[in-house]
């Protein structure tokens, strides 16, 4: 009897649980027992070293446990509570606030502390175009926005940028990344700077000399992605912010002290959070979004849990010119024992580059002198010293036997564009390590972007997967609004956390393995990395299909 009710008790627990983390679970289990589809490929990726393997598991497992067994981290309240106001209730203007109320009094004869229907800590890319996205939106149009960065106001660039040096900090933007720039106002004076669009991918592995390249239907669009440097994108959402001035304001060189989110069983505006500033300034809000970076202080004051391992690899960032001006619009990376290096077209003289690579090597590239430093990385991308024989024997005798059968499915390998200089200090570096929130959101808060998700650029899909967070954090906002409910109500910020875990879990969990299996020049795993890069480079279905997911869609 005790062990029934013991069962049932746990199952219905699960239950409950399992609507929010469903999805997450699936992935879970799918990567634990290779059951079917994606599952398998991860299980694959996952088992390339048995140390590293066991690593991910037990961390996808910790989280597993984490939400399901955790009463701390446990978030799915009862139907009650589920939203503070009532799942359907209508909210008043009164109640709203509408920020005007800032420094009034309650009926009580106490000071009202400000109130902002939606505040957002960080001003980086994702927290400027959640800001805009929200500010944009005419369905929030009564509601109060601020959005807090804690560095300074960026200064504005100017018009023309030809003469100004390219940053070293530039992301690859997907084409679902534009879309919503494009739907916030951005795009159109981040293209008047400077984008350089990418029309090919050609991906190598220096052991075997195995290909991948990604091209997209030349008639339907051209472009795979686009390289833009950070600055300009910030450039441009923080003026689209200037012209949302009454809607949204923004406070630079401030951060959160403090973040109090009261007993959700209260429905009155006593269950807003309460946000203190590190300016002394407390204010509340209906939901508090955490667009803070890797580091999140949102993710830590709010006990999200949080699981990360740093790899054991930085990146070196530096601008690099060409020897010869080309037409550049092929992203070039090339996997090596150490980590992959990459070349991303910025003009037809410059590349960027994002050299991922042991501490130690990072730290001496940083040191040496330019020529020193051109000289590692034209290396890099040609020296043949690495190559396993039998791979490289096995590909082509796969790639031969691919031509036969499929002459169109093997293209041959174009080679990258040899390095003359570097930028003057150009040169930096960034520990890398991944991160994954296991919660997106708790009763009135939520996370975005690299607060609460953190990859290997291997991928160049950070920054793009906190842009989808935006579109989807927003839409879910959206849709309480016009249906009169709560903003900060968990059921639909559950929805967001849903949808973006489907989205962002796997790309985690295949970023990481990928990253282990080239971490290796086992030669077993050299072959069958290399016999598994070749078949999929001549599946021109499964290679568009990867394009697809890369651009987001
Ligand atoms: C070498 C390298 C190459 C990369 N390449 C790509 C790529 O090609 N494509 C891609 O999609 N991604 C790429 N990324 C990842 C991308 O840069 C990040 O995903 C992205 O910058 C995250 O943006 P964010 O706004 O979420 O966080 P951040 O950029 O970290 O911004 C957080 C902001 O919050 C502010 N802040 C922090 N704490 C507080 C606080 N307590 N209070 C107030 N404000 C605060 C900070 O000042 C900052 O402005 C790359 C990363 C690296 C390191």
């Amino acid at each position: 009897m005790q062990l029934a009710f013991a069962a049932s008790h746990h199952a219905s627990r699960y239950a409950r649980r399992i609507s929010r983390t469903g999805v997450f679970l699936n992935a879970v289990l799918r990567v634990r027992h290779g059951r079917g589809g994606s599952g398998t490929t991860l299980l694959s990726l996952c088992t390339c070293s048995k140390q590293g393997a066991t690593k991910l598991h037990s961390n996808f497992l910790y989280l597993a446990t984490q939400t399901l067994f955790s009463k701390s981290t446990l978030h799915v309240p009862s139907r009650r509570n589920l939203c503070s106001h009532g799942d359907s209730e209508d909210i008043s203007t009164s109640e709203r606030g509408d920020g005007r109320s800032e420094l009034g009094e309650r009926s009580n004869n106490e000071p009202r502390v400000p109130f902002y229907d939606i505040v957002i800590i960080g001003g980086g890319m994702t927290g400027c175009a959640m800001a805009c996205a929200l500010g944009l939106e005419a369905s929030l149009d009564p509601y109060k926005i601020l959005m807090v960065e804690g560095g300074d106001k960026p200064k504005a660039l100017p018009e023309d940028l030809s003469g100004n040096q390219y940053s070293n900090r530039v992301c690859a933007l997907s084409q679902s990344s534009v879309d919503l720039l494009s739907s916030i106002g951005a795009w159109s004076r981040m293209v008047s700077h400077r984008v350089q669009p990418v029309r090919s991918m050609q991906v190598w592995d220096a052991c075997s000399d195995a290909s991948i390249s990604f091209r997209n239907n030349q008639e339907m669009s051209p472009d795979l992605a686009f390289i833009v440097e950070n600055d300009v994108t910030v450039d441009a959402l923080n003026r689209q912010l200037e012209q949302l001035g009454n809607r949204v304001k923004i406070q630079y060189n401030n951060s959160v002290r403090e973040i109090k989110v009261p007993d959700q069983s209260v429905s009155n505006e006593d269950s807003w959070v309460q946000v203190e500033l590190a300016s002394g300034q407390v204010m509340k809000t209906r939901i508090l979004i955490g667009a803070d970076g890797a580091s999140s202080v949102v993710r830590k004051l709010c006990d999200f849990p949080f699981v990360q391992w740093k790899y054991d690899q930085s990146a070196v960032v530096a601008t690099l010119h060409l020897s010869e001006p080309t037409e550049n619009v092929v992203a070039w990376q090339r996997f090596l024992p150490t980590g992959p290096i990459a070349m991303l077209p910025l003009t037809n003289e410059l590349s960027s580059l994002v050299w991922s690579t042991t501490h130690a090597q990072a730290e001496s590239l940083l040191v040496m002198n330019a020529e020193q430093f051109v000289d590692e990385v034209n290396n890099a991308f040609w020296d043949d010293s690495h190559k396993d024989q039998m791979a490289t024997s096995a590909g082509e005798f796969l790639n031969s036997m691919l031509s036969f059968v499929q002459p169109d499915g093997s293209a041959v390998r174009q080679l990258p564009p040899s390095v003359s200089s570097i930028s003057s200090a150009s040169r930096a570096m960034f520990p890398l390590s991944l991160g994954h929130a296991s919660h997106y959101v708790k009763p009135r808060v939520a996370l975005i972007g690299d607060a609460a998700h953190r990859v290997h650029p291997m991928a160049g899909q950070g920054v793009n997967l906190g842009f989808a967070d935006v579109v989807c954090l927003r839409d879910s906002l959206v849709s309480a609004a016009t249906m009169g409910k709560d903003l900060g109500c968990l059921s639909h910020l559950l929805e967001y956390e849903t949808k973006r875990q489907q989205g962002v879990i796997p790309v985690v969990a295949v970023i990481d393995g990928l990253k282990r299996l080239y971490s290796t020049d086992n030669p077993i795993l050299v072959l069958t990395r290399s016999l598994g890069l070749q078949a999929t480079n001549a599946m021109t279905p499964l290679k568009q299909r990867i394009i697809t997911l890369a651009a987001g869609r």
